[in-house]
C-alpha cells in the first residue's frame, strides 16, 4: 500500500487571531511551493490561509539563526491576565523592550491618506496638551531609562500649535534620538521650519513620508499628488543638513516596482541617511484594502529590493535580531570613494559556507556577534554608525574611517507590521516598535495598538474579547 503524502511540509504550530472576529485561534505554519503559509481556523468564521513569506530559506534562517536574548524594558505596565494579545502592555510576557517608541501628539492632519493606520484627517481636531505629551515622554523614559529612539508622530505633528515646545521637551530628556514623523507639507512650504529642526542638533532626525517618485502612486496612497511637496521638503531639509530618513509605504502593484529607484534617489541627497520600506497593513482607514491584492510580505519586499538595486545583494539584507520576523536591514558605507554595501566590506573567502557559495556571517563567531549588535542598533543611524564601526574592525578588506559619523552610514530598513491576517503570537511578543497610550500609563506594540487599543477599540472590540478569554 502506498500512503498518500501531503503537498506541504508541516513546520510548526502557531497562535493567530481570526481576521473577522479577532479571537485567538490555532494555526499551522507550512511550507508549500517555496512559500511559507499560515493556516488558521476560526470555529465561527472558518479557515483562512495567509502567505507570510515567499522565501523559505530566508524565513527559516531569520527565525532560527538571527536570535538573541530579549532585552527587557525597565518596567512592565500591565499584568498578564487575559493572555496575549489582550494584555498590552507592555505586560511581563513581552519579549522585547522599545527600540522605537511613537508619541502621537495629535489626530489632526492636513491630508486624509487612504492608507492611514491612525485614521487621521482634517476633520479630527484632537491635540494632546503639552502637559499630557510630557507625561507620555516621561512614561517612555521610565520604561527605557535612555530610550533609543522616540518618534514624535500623529496625525501630522507639525500642525500641533506647541510643536516647538514638544520637540524641546523631547530633546531635554535622556532620549538618544528624537525623530519627527512628518508628511512634509509644512516643511515644503516653510524653509524656516527646517532651520528650526536643524538647530535641535545631532540627536534629531526627520522621518519624512516619501512613498514614490510617481504621481499616480502618490494619489493612490495619499489621495493627492505630493511630488512637488516631497521634493521641496527634502530640499529644505538638505539645505539645513537635517539628518533624514525617507519612509515609503509599499502597496503591491502600486509602488513596489520603485524600490531600486528610490534607493538611488536617496543616495543623491547628502542629508538622507536611509530609506525605510513599510508594506501596507490592514489597519485604520485603509480605504478599499484587500489583503490578497495589496499586502506584501517582508521577503517579497526584500526580493524586490535586491532585484531592483545594484547597491545591495541579497546577502546584505539581513534579519534584525530584535524582531527577525518583521524587520530586515541592509547597511552601506558612504565615503568619498563611493557606496559600499556590507558584503562589499567582507572577504568572501573568509565567509564562504563550506561547499557552497553563500556568504554566511554566522560562520565567524566574533563577526556574527558584532553583526548582531550592528543590526540591533534601534532605528537610529547614530547608533548604527557606532556599532558599524565596531563591526568594521572585524572586516580586514576595507579602509574605513575608525570613527564613522552619521554621514557615512546609509541604511535600508524593511519593516512589516503584523495585522489580523498574518498575526503570529510568536512575532508579536518580539515587537519592538511601540506607541505610548495617550493615558501615559502604558506602552503597546504598534500592531496591537492599531488592532485593539486605538481610539474606541478597547471598549468596542477588546472588552468582549477579554470576556471571552476569561471564560
Ligand atoms: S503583545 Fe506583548 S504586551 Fe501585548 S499581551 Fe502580548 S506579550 Fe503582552
Ligand atoms: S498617514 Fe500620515 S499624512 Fe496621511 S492622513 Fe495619516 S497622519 Fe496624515
Amino acid at each position: 500500500m502506498t500512503r498518500a503524502v501531503r503537498d506541504h511540509v508541516f513546520y510548526d504550530t502557531a497562535v493567530s487571531i481570526c481576521a473577522t472576529c479577532f479571537r485567538r485561534v490555532e494555526a499551522k505554519i507550512v511550507f508549500q511551493d517555496e512559500r511559507v503559509l499560515l493556516r488558521k481556523r476560526c470555529p465561527e468564521h472558518g479557515p483562512e490561509e495567509v502567505l507570510i513569506a515567499d522565501d523559505v530559506e530566508y524565513w527559516r534562517r531569520a527565525r532560527e539563526r538571527f536570535l538573541k536574548p530579549s532585552e527587557r524594558p525597565l518596567a512592565f505596565h500591565t499584568p498578564t491576565r487575559f493572555g496575549c494579545p489582550y494584555d498590552c502592555g507592555l505586560c511581563p510576557d513581552h519579549e522585547q523592550h522599545s527600540c522605537l517608541t511613537l508619541v502621537e501628539v495629535t489626530d489632526h492632519c492636513n491630508l486624509e491618506c487612504p492608507v492611514c493606520y491612525a485614521s487621521s484627517g482634517p476633520e479630527r481636531r484632537g491635540y494632546r496638551s503639552l502637559a499630557s505629551i510630557e507625561r507620555m515622554l516621561d512614561a517612555v523614559v521610565a520604561s527605557e531609562g535612555e530610550p533609543d529612539v522616540v518618534q514624535i508622530s500623529g496625525g501630522e505633528p507639525t500642525l500641533h500649535p506647541e510643536l516647538r515646545s514638544i520637540l524641546a521637551a523631547a530633546m531635554a530628556r535622556p532620549i538618544r534620538h528624537v525623530m519627527l514623523n512628518t508628511n512634509g507639507v509644512r516643511l515644503a512650504a516653510e524653509p524656516e521650519l527646517a532651520a528650526e529642526l536643524a538647530a535641535l542638533g545631532p540627536g534629531f532626525e526627520a522621518y519624512l513620508q516619501f512613498d514614490s517618485l510617481e504621481a499616480g502612486a502618490l494619489v493612490d496612497l495619499r489621495g493627492v499628488d505630493l511630488t512637488d511637496v516631497r521634493t521641496r521638503a527634502l530640499a529644505n531639509l538638505n539645505e539645513q543638513r537635517v539628518s533624514t530618513t525617507l519612509v515609503c509605504t509599499l502597496k503591491k502593484g502600486v509602488n513596489d516596482h520603485e524600490l531600486g529607484r528610490i534607493v538611488d534617489f536617496a543616495l543623491e541627497w547628502p542629508c538622507v541617511r536611509g530609506v525605510t520600506f513599510q508594506p501596507i497593513q490592514d489597519a485604520g482607514r485603509n480605504a478599499g484594502f484587500s489583503a490578497a491584492r495589496d499586502r506584501l510580505t517582508l521577503t517579497e519586499v526584500r526580493r524586490r529590493l535586491v532585484e531592483q538595486t545594484d547597491v545591495f545583494r541579497a546577502e546584505d539584507v539581513l534579519p534584525v535580531p530584535c524582531n527577525p520576523d518583521c524587520i530586515a536591514m541592509a547597511y552601506a558605507l558612504k565615503t568619498a570613494a563611493g557606496v559600499t554595501p556590507l558584503t562589499g566590506m567582507i572577504d568572501p573567502e573568509l565567509l564562504l559556507e563550506a561547499g557552497g557559495n553563500t556568504i554566511t556571517f554566522e560562520g565567524d563567531r566574533e563577526l556574527h556577534g558584532k553583526l548582531v549588535r550592528a543590526l540591533s542598533s534601534g532605528h537610529s543611524t547614530g547608533d548604527g554608525a557606532r556599532r558599524l564601526s565596531e563591526l568594521l574592525c572585524c572586516l580586514p578588506t576595507i579602509e574605513a574611517p575608525t570613527e564613522l559619523g552619521y554621514e557615512n552610514v546609509f541604511r535600508v530598513i524593511l519593516m512589516r507590521f503584523l495585522d489580523a491576517h498574518d498575526f503570529d503570537l510568536r512575532a508579536i511578543k518580539k515587537s519592538c516598535v511601540h506607541v505610548v497610550h495617550p493615558d501615559a500609563t502604558r506602552i503597546l506594540p504598534l500592531e496591537t495598538y492599531n488592532l485593539f487599543y486605538r481610539d474606541d477599540l478597547e471598549r468596542t472590540r477588546l472588552a468582549p474579547l477579554r470576556e471571552w478569554a476569561a471564560t
